[in-house]
């Protein structure tokens, strides 16, 4: 059973690079299924924006495309898509330039009062002539906002002119920094859990916690996109978004209501609280790598730099970092953060490890206990497991062993997972920036990043590899090892 499917207001989506590889693949396919859930109202337009001199046939061409492509074809109903093709607008508009601007504005007056999302998937070096364009062609009403794609930067200063250039025109609740996790299932279930259940919330902290790990794992390689990641890395294009989120949301205080600001000021508070890695520790608490050629699933695969075509690129494909939080409630517990591409399988996940419990009662024949742990799975398959202790069943001795209490969202629900960008877009619309970034929790998240870079490039810090389709390099098992813990696949 899903949840009711509540209209949204009359609103037009105006998406800057409505040709690019994001419209195609995410906005359009999640625009299409809000739809086919009846969640958009007769006034609902989609307007795609672009340079490439598409007529309006053409572009509903792409549409078709692009749905044909990432929509189940059991999914994509002719009725279904009619209707949708039928909201869809295209206007041909350089965004550096003059032309193109007067037609999307007079497109956008017939609107009337409608919810106006300007949604920009095009390069961040765009971001600030778009937002001045809009500013001076008048577009910007009381029910306007504008979603910004990541990356936000690569480090505080560029992140800060971005959102100066875009701040310049909007208003800081007008803007809508969209990070994809936050609109994951299992990150709204976490708080579900956390704050919603008596349970959890008692035992949420370092007299019950002995540590947390986040992983955030691809099977996949740099593909035909090594040319922007070799400019990124994996700690700017994961860590310092989606990782440090997650983070944010498994370890902040309880807001004191579901509430943008309520729940964005607990997440700067962590944010805040990270203890600095600079020069003098950065060498023993993060390690960076690079992938070989390996074998994933069976099929050989090249190395990265092979892949890139580029033989001296230091840019590196996997980070581990030994975090900590500097509160009362956190103080001594390590949060061991990693994510790379080309490893032994994708996965998504958050590991909440208890303590061992304070007295065992039982005797040698029951067996080591092991300790309870909470795992919230955001991919492939999203889902939570609780892991418990019980005695093995039958009339023999006490034997203990640890079982999963299992919960896929799928199987529990009947229904697969809406994709993120659904979710995400109709907060857009509705005005619900809950599960955006504020320019200020962006900054922090930079602040704590940049001296990690710095670090590495000061101490020439050595980049390791790891053969692809393994968990990474031998160093990332020894950072966790070396505090006497292991990462959840070495684990019994
Ligand atoms: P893309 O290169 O496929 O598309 C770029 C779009 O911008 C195209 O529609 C192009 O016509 C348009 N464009 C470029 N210059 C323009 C100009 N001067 N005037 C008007 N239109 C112009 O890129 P993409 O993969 O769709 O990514 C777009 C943004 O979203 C990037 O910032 C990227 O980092 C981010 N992003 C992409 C993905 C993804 O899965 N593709 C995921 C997360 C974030």
């Amino acid at each position: 059973m899903s949840s009711r499917t509540i209209q949204v207001s009359a609103f037009d989506l105006v998406v800057f690079g409505g040709t690019g590889d994001l419209a195609a693949r995410k906005l359009l396919p999640a625009m299409f299924q809000r739809d086919r859930a009846g969640q958009l109202p007769d006034e609902g337009r989609i307007i795609g924006v672009s340079r490439r001199a598409l007529g309006h046939d053409g572009y509903l061409d792409f549409v078709k495309k692009s749905l044909s492509t990432y929509v189940k074809a059991s999914e994509l109903e002719p009725e279904a898509l009619k209707r949708f093709l039928a909201r869809v607008h295209f206007v041909p508009v350089d965004v550096t330039g003059e032309s193109g601007w007067p037609e999307l504005a007079s497109l956008l007056a017939s609107g009337n009062e409608a919810v106006r999302c300007f949604y920009f998937a095009v390069s961040p070096d765009l971001f600030a002539p778009i937002s001045e364009r809009i500013g001076q062609f008048g577009l910007i009403t009381d029910h306007s906002r504008v979603v910004l794609e990541k990356p936000l930067g690569k480090n505080g200063e560029s992140a800060h002119a971005v959102n100066e250039a875009v701040g310049k025109v909007f208003n800081e609740h007008q803007i809508y920094r969209i990070d994809h996790y936050l609109g994951k299932e299992t990150v709204q279930n976490l708080m579900a859990l956390r704050f919603a259940n008596r349970l959890f919330e008692p035992l949420w902290n370092s007299t019950h916690i002995d540590h947390v790990q986040i992983t955030v794992a691809e099977d996949i390689g740099v593909g035909d996109r090594g040319g922007y990641y070799d400019t990124s890395g994996a700690m700017r294009d994961m860590l310092q978004n989606h990782i440090m989120q997650l983070l944010c949301l498994t370890a902040m205080e309880p807001p004191d209501a579901f509430e943008a600001d309520a729940v964005r000021d607990e997440k700067l508070k962590v944010l805040k609280a990270l203890k600095r890695i600079d020069e003098r520790n950065a060498e023993h608490m993060t390690v960076r790598a690079q992938y070989r050629a390996g074998s994933v699933g069976g099929q050989p695969s090249a190395g990265y730099l092979e892949d890139l075509g580029n033989d001296t690129s230091s840019t590196e494909t996997f980070v581990a970092i030994r975090a900590e939080i500097a509160n009362w409630r956190w103080a001594g517990v390590p949060f061991y953060l990693r994510t790379g591409k080309r490893l032994t399988k994708r996965t998504s996940e958050i590991v909440v490890n208890f303590r061992p419990i304070s007295h065992n009662i039982f005797d040698a024949t029951a067996g080591r206990l092991s300790q309870n742990r909470l795992i919230l799975r955001l991919q492939p398959d999203e889902g939570v497991t609780l892991e418990v202790t019980i005695k093995d069943p039958g009339p023999g001795g006490m034997r203990l062993r640890r079982i999963p209490l299992d919960m896929s969202f799928v199987e529990t629900f009947g229904v697969s997972n809406p994709d993120a960008y659904e979710r995400l877009l109709m907060d857009v619309i509705r005005g619900n920036q809950t599960l955006f970034m504020r320019a200020d929790e962006v900054a922090a998240a930079w602040q704590w990043v940049d001296p990690i870079h710095a670090a590495w490039a000061h101490n020439d810090q050595r980049m390791h590899t790891y053969a692809g389709g393994t968990w990474g390099p031998s160093a990332a098992i020894a950072l966790i090892e070396r505090d006497g813990r292991t990462w959840l696949e070495d684990s019994e």
